[in-house]
């Protein structure tokens, strides 16, 4: 059974793909898909020691052995040529480090059919990689779940270029809002303009941050709108 989060992750994961996951930690996601057949080989790659034993344990208790494979790993040097991977899966990480992990495979060479990312936070930075590497996006969404809205980014090979709006909020969100990100970029609205109250009350609206905080909330009113 998967979180709301990982089923999400799990929607944009193709029919019969061949997936490696990137930070797999427990392996539920690839374990998951192969247990109901949506997919039929996947890599569960790990950088530390104590998450592959997870996997290890997770493969064991499914015998899922003949068709996932525990790779411990920087990054996407767990996925071999032979492996014929056409989807990427990196989730539950910051946007940072999922850009540090992209650039360090080398994925403006590597093309894969799909990639599926679902940073935790500065998702602005994981748009922007794809725009630069000729990686344009095929989709969006957004999940509340346990009081986070998470973000999940579907990536297809192709050129594009994102405005400044279109990067911070995603142009599948702009056009076609859930309601989700919808609740996300609200709440965001009520959290900053308790700050700006607290400043009104301590007679700060001439400082910078203020000011600040009021472009910002006046962006997201606009993206929301
Ligand atoms: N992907 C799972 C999920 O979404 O529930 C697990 C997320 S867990 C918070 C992040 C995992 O990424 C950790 O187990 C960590 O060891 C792993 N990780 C961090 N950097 C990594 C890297 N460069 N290569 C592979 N795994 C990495």
């Amino acid at each position: 059974h998967l979180s709301k989060r990982l089923a999400a992750v799990a929607d944009f994961v193709p029919d019969g793909a061949r997936m490696a996951d990137i930070g797999s930690d427990h392996a539920y996601l690839p374990a998951n898909l192969l247990l109901n057949k949506h997919i039929s080989f996947a890599i569960a790659g790990e950088v530390a020691p104590g998450p592959l034993a997870n996997v290890e344990t997770e493969i064991q208790r499914h015998r899922l052995s003949d068709v996932l494979m525990p790779r411990l790993a920087n990054g996407l040097a767990a996925i071999k040529t032979s492996d014929l991977i056409d989807t990427v899966v990196i989730a539950g990480m910051g946007g940072r480090l999922i850009c540090q992990i992209l650039t360090d495979g080398e994925l403006d060479k590597f093309r894969y059919h799909r990639l599926v990312l679902q940073p935790n936070i500065d998702t602005d930075l994981v748009r922007a990689w794809l725009a630069e590497n000729s990686y344009h996006l095929v989709d969006e969404a957004v999940v509340a779940d346990d009081g986070h809205y998470y973000e999940i980014l579907v990536a297809e090979p192709g050129n594009v270029t994102y405005s400044l709006q279109e990067l911070k909020f995603g142009p599948y969100n702009l056009t076609e809002p859930s309601p989700a990100w919808l609740e996300k970029w609200q709440r965001e609205v009520v959290r900053i303009r308790h700050i700006m109250n607290k400043l009104e009350s301590a007679g700060q609206t001439e400082s910078e941050a203020y000011q600040e905080y009021g472009k910002e909330v006046q962006t997201i009113m606009e993206a929301i709108a």
